[in-house]
C-alpha cells in the first residue's frame, strides 16, 4: 500500500535471549483507528513503543510517514514530532502547571510563542473538558483528569499519529468512562491516525477500524471490531475474550 502512513514489515525484536516481537506485518491507512489488544507480556506496548523508536527493533523495517526508522538520530527526532503518545501512568511534569506541561513542547520543540502556545493549550483544555484546571499542578487533579491532561497535552503537539498504551487501566473504574469519551470525540471529530493498546472493548466497538489480538509476540488475528467480538477465529482469540468479557 504506497500511501500508508505506518507500515512494518517482518518486525522482529529481541530483549536479550527473549523473541519479543516475531515477524510482525502491520499496514496502517491515514486516518485508521486501530486497537490492540491480547494477554499481559504479549508484547503489546514493545509493539507500539517501536513506531516511535522508543524501542528499537533488530530485524525487519518499520516506516513512518515514508520515513524507515533507523539510527539516524534526525529521522527520528523528525517522526516524533508527529507521533504523540499517552501512557499508562500519565507522565506529566509534576512540578510545572497543567497549563506549563502543556507549553513546554510547543515553545521549546515547536518554537512557538508563548501566547500561541497558550491559547492552543487552552483550546485542547476545553476540548478534554478541563480548562478551569489549568494552573493547578498534576497531584492536585484526579486520575482521569491528569490523563486528559495528558492527552490534550499530546494534541498541543499537533500530531499525526497517536499511540495510546493502555490510557486507562490505572484509573479508578469511575473515571474509565470520562477519559474513554475525550477519545471519542478524538476518533470522531479528527481525522487522526490512532493506535490503541486497550481492553475496553466499548470503545474498540465504537471507533475501531480493525481490531488487533496478539499472543506471545505474534499478530495472531484481525478483524472489524464486529467480527472481530462476535467471531473470532482462532482459539487463543475466543480463550483471552472469554476471559476479558
Ligand atoms: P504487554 O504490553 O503486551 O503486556 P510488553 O511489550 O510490555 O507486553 O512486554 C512483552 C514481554 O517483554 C514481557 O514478557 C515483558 O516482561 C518483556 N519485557 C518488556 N520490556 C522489557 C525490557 N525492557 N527488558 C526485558 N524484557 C522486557
Ligand atoms: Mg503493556
Amino acid at each position: 500500500m504506497p500511501d500508508a502512513i505506518i507500515r512494518l514489515e517482518d518486525v522482529n525484536k529481541w530483549y536479550g535471549q527473549f523473541h519479543v516481537l516475531r515477524h510482525i506485518d502491520l499496514t496502517v491507512s491515514p486516518g485508521e483507528r486501530i486497537v490492540i489488544c491480547g494477554p499481559s507480556g504479549s508484547g503489546k506496548s514493545t509493539l507500539i513503543r517501536c513506531i516511535n523508536r522508543l524501542e528499537e527493533h533488530q530485524q525487519g523495517r518499520i516506516v513512518v510517514e515514508g520515513i524507515e526508522l533507523t539510527n539516524d538520530l534526525k529521522q527520528i527526532e523528525a517522526i516524533r514530532r508527529d507521533v504523540g503518545m499517552v501512557f499508562q501512568h500519565f507522565n506529566l511534569f509534576p512540578h510545572l502547571t497543567v497549563l506549563e506541561n502543556l507549553t513546554l513542547g510547543p515553545v521549546w520543540v515547536l518554537k512557538k510563542s508563548k501566547a500561541q502556545a497558550t491559547a492552543t493549550a487552552m483550546k485542547y483544555l476545553e476540548r478534554v473538558r478541563i480548562p478551569d484546571q489549568a494552573q493547578k499542578f498534576p497531584g492536585q487533579l484526579s486520575g482521569g483528569q491528569q490523563q486528559r491532561v495528558a492527552i490534550a497535552r499530546s494534541l498541543c503537539m499537533d500530531p499525526k499519529i497517536m499511540l495510546f498504551d493502555e490510557p486507562t487501566s490505572a484509573l479508578d473504574p469511575e473515571m474509565v468512562k470520562e477519559v474513554l469519551d475525550v477519545m471519542v470525540g478524538l476518533a470522531q471529530e479528527s481525522g487522526m491516525t490512532m493506535l490503541c493498546v486497550t481492553h475496553e472493548m466499548g470503545f474498540a466497538r465504537k471507533v475501531a477500524d480493525r481490531v488487533i489480538f496478539m499472543d506471545q509476540g505474534e499478530i495472531i488475528e484481525q478483524n472489524t471490531p464486529d467480527r472481530f467480538f462476535d467471531a473470532p477465529e482462532n482459539e487463543r482469540t475466543r480463550l483471552f475474550l472469554s476471559q476479558i468479557l
